[in-house]
């Protein structure tokens, strides 16, 4: 892991803290309530996809009329040793209690439970350049594979500590079908998990005659929106690549829009449209110009990559961030870099470039060809005084 640059993703908990203020307490809870806490645990029983919130009293600070409590949103809960209308009452007085002490900053929050889920969708990028592409995105309601290049062997090592496996991808939705972005080895995988595989109407064809196999699985989509998990919209974008062209895709579901586009050729101008107001940007930025024409590769395979319907230069690629970001109303959580060149680029060369914008910066994540990225999601991280005054501007 490890795999991104400049500042690292930080991964939002859902564990929040009491930091123990006898007299800040004692003015919000009655002492009949705070008697019966001494030896109360609660807990709330929901699905298993659900969020855990604790509630724990701060190390050190031990104090018998301290709460505890472990909650889970849901719709059930039990307690032990008393009565179900007494815990009812109680869990609604420590849920005010919690929200006072949150709006109030009396609870902060800790970042140190990595394998919390969130509520929001979570992008991973598990592989990313021309020797394979894949990602997955989280939801609340299913796992979306967004292209399969690598394998399901490697993807499943790959998928290794992320608390996803293959058994529970819902769906593949592919961007098109170059090798580096579907390999057909997937077929016997695919159809013994029976995962949809989302492909675009132009291409069923093609993938069908390849992996015939999937025929029953295949579920083609046009230029409109479709859902392939409950609860998420996915908006694809048409780009110039090659003879069929491929497509990127605006996943917008549980509060959250992460936008997903490589194998460009060019940016177009209905990019910037559909592209504004994203949560998380994940765009290629393939070569340098310069390593490109310096490089050994036949003048057909530089022509084909620079010419319109290959890929984004780096230069082309923070041209189009920096644009988007001047027409956003907000900033996103995540900058991330997809589809680099190990032959042709230069992971220094796109950090010091993309890093010259204070506003992509702090958010940059350079995705890797052999290693996945952290989670990428929600944060909470306050906008800096630079990036309120590009904001304002
Ligand atoms: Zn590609």
């Amino acid at each position: 892991m490890g795999s991104s640059s400049g500042t690292a993703p930080r991964h939002v908990s859902t564990k929040w803290r009491f930091q123990y203020r006898p007299h800040a307490l004692s003015t919000l809870i009655r002492p009949a309530e705070a008697r019966s806490r001494q030896t109360q645990m609660w807990r709330m029983r929901s699905t298993p996809r659900s969020r855990t919130h604790r509630y724990a009293a701060r190390p050190g600070a031990t104090s018998s009329t301290e709460p505890t409590a472990t909650m889970k949103s849901g719709t059930r809960f039990s307690q032990r040793g008393t009565g179900s209308r007494l815990a009812k009452a109680l869990f609604a007085q420590t849920c005010k209690i919690a929200a006072t002490l949150l709006a109030s900053g009396f609870i902060s929050q800790t970042s140190d439970d990595q394998n919390t889920r969130s509520m929001s969708l979570e992008l991973c990028i598990l592989a990313s350049g021309s020797a394979g592409n894949a990602a997955i995105l989280r939801s609340p309601s299913g796992v979306l594979l967004i292209d399969a290049g690598i394998g399901p062997r490697t993807l499943s090592q790959r998928l290794d500590g992320t608390g996803v496996n293959l058994a529970d991808i819902s769906a593949l939705c592919l961007t098109h079908l170059d090798s580096d972005h579907f390999s057909p080895g997937w077929t016997n995988t695919l159809c013994r998990l029976e995962i949809p595989v989302y492909c675009h109407a132009d291409k069923v064809a093609s993938l069908a005659l390849r992996c015939p196999d999937l025929l029953p699985l295949i579920r083609p989509f046009q230029d409109e929106r479709f859902s392939p998990i409950e609860g998420l919209k996915c908006e694809p974008i048409h780009f110039a690549h090659d003879r069929l062209g491929s497509h990127g895709f605006v996943l917008d579901g549980f509060s959250y829009r992460i936008g997903y586009a490589t194998d460009l050729g060019r940016v177009p101008s209905y990019f910037f449209d559909r592209f504004r107001d994203l949560d998380c940007i994940a765009l290629e930025s393939n070569y340098d110009p310069q390593m490109q024409a310096d490089s050994g590769r036949p003048w057909f395979l530089k022509r084909r990559i620079t010419g319109g319907h290959g890929h984004l230069s780096n230069a082309q690629a923070f041209a189009a961030i920096r644009k988007l970001l001047d027409r956003s109303r907000r900033l996103p959580d995540h900058i991330v870099l997809l589809h680099r060149s190990l032959e042709c680029n230069c992971p220094d060369l796109v950090q010091t470039l993309f890093s010259s914008d204070t506003r992509i910066a702090p958010r940059l994540t350079l995705a890797q060809q052999h290693e996945r990225s952290d989670w990428l999601r929600r944060t909470q991280r306050p906008p800096l005084v630079g990036e309120q005054l590009s904001l304002a501007l």
